[in-house]
């Protein structure tokens, strides 16, 4: 056999779960359909400090763009209200604006220094289990390994060759990047905070719009985060380029067109029930990241997760575990998932009444704050957010 493990897919879960692996001695193939790194993947690139409470070996300054310690929320566009996140210790917490191109080309590169070894352009369409190895085929080539990851992303196909995840659920959203530099003067255009993410609501039912601030240009997008789309929103390419419009007006801003028109993504955001297994029964493939759908359904936040997973998963191979890999990342993630959905339920059935009493709060950005930094949990952050509601002038 050639390989202990082969990963398919080279973003955050695949480069980590490789990283680790190789650190851990194993012998690590990493593959990605992309022809050379780094490569492009449509995402807001806000990822909470608390991840280095997870996994250890992360240096920021390595790869954080910039560093977010506010939150500018508006309702509809209009009235808009700036929230410093803090710690309990009255410092700023942090939320990390990362490239992706330059973020998941430095795991790639901690997993080649790791002694991973990488292949590029590598388009995976099979994957065949037999009883000690599992075989990946990309066009005429193939490679055996002891164990194969998917890492392969939201739409990826490892899971759907070997059986699993085969009812996905989804959220959908659409993003642009749109050129930006802070005006030389006060009369020079639209001023953006730098250390701040500006965030919508009430435009997009069940979901929020955004601007990620990064060096040389915004990530401006819309996410609709409820599974399964009720009919009567069918046209939800259109609700969420509206609010796109709607966000980008309130900060003074208007779309680009013609020959200036960035390029508009729709990406698909997949959830995981926290049920469905993700590995094969015999510990074969494991799946990892939007490939297994681990996603917070609340903010749709995926980066951190993915990065967890890897790393989960990368321990429970070291350690020939892998059929218990899925009660691991049920153990770690359900309660704060589950919490996730919860909130976004209450969130979703009451907009209005939420936003006013919790998001315009500024001790709502103070207890999300919390949150980033990891001193409290999303468990923590629901309970504040009943009690709010059922005393609201408390
Ligand atoms: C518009 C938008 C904004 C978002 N903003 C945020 C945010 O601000 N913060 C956050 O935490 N999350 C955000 N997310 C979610 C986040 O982007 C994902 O959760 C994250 O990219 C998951 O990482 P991954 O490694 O699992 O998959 P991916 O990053 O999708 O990587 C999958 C890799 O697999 C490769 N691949 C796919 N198929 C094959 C194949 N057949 N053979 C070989 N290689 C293959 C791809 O080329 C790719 O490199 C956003 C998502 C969207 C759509």
């Amino acid at each position: 056999m050639t390989y202990d493990v082969i990963v398919v897919g080279a973003g955050p879960g695949g480069a980590t779960c490789a990283w680790k692996c190789a650190a851990l001695g194993l012998k690590v193939l990493i593959v990605d359909r992309a022809p050379s790194l780094p490569r492009y993947k449509p995402c807001g690139g806000g990822i909470p400090s608390s991840l280095v409470r997870h996994v250890e070996g992360l240096e920021p300054e390595k790869f954080a763009d910039l560093t977010v310690t506010k939150l500018r929320h508006t309702w509809r566009g209009k009235s808009p209200v700036l929230a410093e996140m803090t710690c309990s210790n009255g410092e700023p917490a942090q939320v990390w604006m990362v490239q992706r191109p330059r973020f998941d080309t430095y795991l790639v590169e901690k997993a080649q220094a790791a002694g991973a070894e990488l292949k590029l352009g590598v388009k995976v369409s099979d994957v065949t289990v037999a009883a000690d190895s599992v075989t990946v085929t990309a066009g005429d080539e193939s490679w055996t390994a002891r164990y194969v990851v998917g890492a392969d992303g939201a739409k990826g196909i490892v899971g759907a060759r070997v059986g699993l995840r085969l009812g996905k659920r989804w959220g959908i959203a659409r993003e642009v990047e749109i050129p930006y530099a802070p005006p030389a003067s006060a009369s020079g255009g639209a001023e953006i905070l730098m250390d701040a993410c500006y965030l919508d609501y009430g435009s997009v039912k069940n979901g929020y719009a955004w601007i990620f601030p990064k060096a040389g240009y915004l990530s401006v997008g819309a996410g609709m985060l409820v599974p399964r789309q009720p009919k009567a929103e069918q046209n939800v390419g259109k609700i969420l380029m509206d609010a796109i419009h709607t966000m980008l007006g309130s900060v003074g801003m208007t779309y680009p067109e013609g020959a200036e028109a960035p390029k508009l993504w729709a990406h698909p955001i997949p959830f995981w029930t926290g049920m469905e297994p993700l590995a094969t029964k015999d510990g074969r493939v494991l799946l990892v990241g939007d490939a297994a759908g681990v996603v917070q359904p609340l903010f749709g936040e995926g980066i951190q997760y993915a990065v967890r997973t890897g790393n989960i998963a990368a321990q429970h191979l070291a350690s020939n575990t892998t059929q218990s890999y899925t009660a691991a990342v049920r153990e770690e993630l359900a309660g704060e998932f589950d919490a996730a959905l919860r909130v976004g339920k209450v969130f979703h059935k009451t907009p209005y009444l939420s936003y006013r009493l919790g998001v315009k709060n500024p001790a709502g950005t103070k207890l999300v704050g919390r949150l980033m930094s990891g001193e409290v949990s999303l468990e923590h952050l629901e309970q504040r957010i009943y009690d709010k509601l059922k005393n609201p002038f408390k």
